[in-house]
């Protein structure tokens, strides 16, 4: 067993104001990766900005990036960091600005280099990079993962590199902007983090120790969640069990579910906690350790998988998947062997089509 999660991680309310010192040690002059709106609306941007200032550290920012970041647009951002000479990342946003900002920082510490590295196996160096999220889902802020859009490929792939962020910055109140939509998709992604790592080949009791403790606190606001009646007071256990879910992942991957959510995500545009969430009840319905599946939903607070279907449904809404998609889906899943490996047990094409 083994446990590895170097990122620093300062959680509480205003933490960015209050560790501006830590975004200075990074580096000499930054480059802020966000989305196009949101980090201007809740606060995280001038946030950052004003630490650099007092901080004298010179920056850019770099605003265009997209829902599932796609290659094209981190070579765009490498080429502008690396005209301004920028030696470290921060990312502000949801997963997309955070995972491109991983990518970007191995892009321009390797700048005689072409796209075609991130998905090669040689290691190789990166900028650092510190992360802070504005939504509920991806752990993205802890996790060594980047998955990006390959449009050639008409799919979304993790790039090869693990690319651990130096710090990451966790306050709930950037989620006060969030739409009930946003917050559950996002929330349900982290659900899926930790039922993936708790149910993988690579758990064990020491990593455990992640899916565990974030499927306890998911159990505690399904309720709320689900009536619509989170409040400002529970954004920081949301943001909270997210990163949790983040650290279990790192140390197990995700499985079956993640890899069906792509296709769904790339070809009908359904944000990616909820891609993820319609393979989730039926992963535990199917998933071949019954026990382990029941300890899973006994931890979640769920009496029985119909139950944990039927919640999963009522929050996220049904996503109709036109004919044959599921189909195809499958096949693709059954030739990826990277997914499949996460999952313990000899699968059919049977099950895998049980699982939606
Ligand atoms: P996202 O794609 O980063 O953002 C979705 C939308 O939410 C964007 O329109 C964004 O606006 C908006 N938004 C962000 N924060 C907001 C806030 N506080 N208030 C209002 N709107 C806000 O969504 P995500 O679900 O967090 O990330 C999904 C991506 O992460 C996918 O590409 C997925 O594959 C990846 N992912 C990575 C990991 C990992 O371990 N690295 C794990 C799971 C998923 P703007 O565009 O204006 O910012
Ligand atoms: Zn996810």
């Amino acid at each position: 067993m083994m446990l590895f999660m170097p990122t620093i991680v300062f959680s509480e309310r205003d933490c960015v104001k209050g560790h501006g010192n830590e975004l200075a040690l990074m580096g000499s002059k930054a480059m802020i990766v966000t989305g196009k709106q949101s980090s201007r609306i809740n606060g995280s941007l001038s946030d950052v900005e004003a630490v650099l200032k007092e901080q004298n550290i010179p920056y850019i920012i770099f605003d265009e990036i997209e829902e599932n970041p796609s290659v094209e647009t981190v070579m765009k951002a490498r080429q502008k960091g690396i005209e301004e000479n920028v030696d470290f990342i921060i990312g502000i946003g949801g997963g997309s600005p955070l995972d491109a900002s991983k990518a970007i920082a191995l892009m321009i510490a390797n700048p005689e280099k072409d796209e075609s590295v991130l998905y090669e196996s040689t290691p190789l160096s990166y900028i650092p990079v510190a992360c802070i999220p504005t939504t509920c889902g991806t752990g993205s802020e802890v996790t060594p993962y980047a998955i990006l859009t390959l449009h050639k490929q008409r799919t979304k792939k993790s790039i090869s590199h693990k690319i651990y962020p130096t710090a990451a910055f966790i306050d709930g109140k950037y989620l006060h902007t969030a739409s009930r939509a946003n917050i559950v998709n996002t929330a349900v992604d982290a659900l899926a983090h930790l039922v993936e790592s708790y149910l993988n080949t690579n758990s064990n009791e020491l990593n455990r120790i992640y899916s565990r403790e974030g499927l306890m606190m998911w159990g505690s606001f399904k309720d709320k969640l689900l009536e619509n009646k989170i409040t400002e007071e529970d954004y920081n256990n949301l943001m909270h069990t997210s990163m949790i879910g983040g650290m279990a992942i790192t140390h197990t991957g995700t499985s079956l579910p993640h890899g069906l959510s792509y296709m769904v995500t790339y070809e009908l545009g359904v944000p990616h906690g909820k891609a993820v969430g319609m393979f989730l009840g039926g992963y535990v319905s199917v998933y071949k350790d019954k026990r382990e599946a029941e300890n899973v939903l006994k931890l979640l607070g769920f009496e029985s998988c119909d139950k944990f279907q039927s919640y999963l449904k009522a929050i996220l809404g049904e996503v109709t998947l036109p004919e044959g998609m599921m189909e195809k889906n499958a096949d693709l899943i059954l030739a990826n062997k990277a997914k499949l490996k996460n999952y313990p047990f000899d699968i059919t094409r049977e099950e895998i089509m049980a699982m939606v």
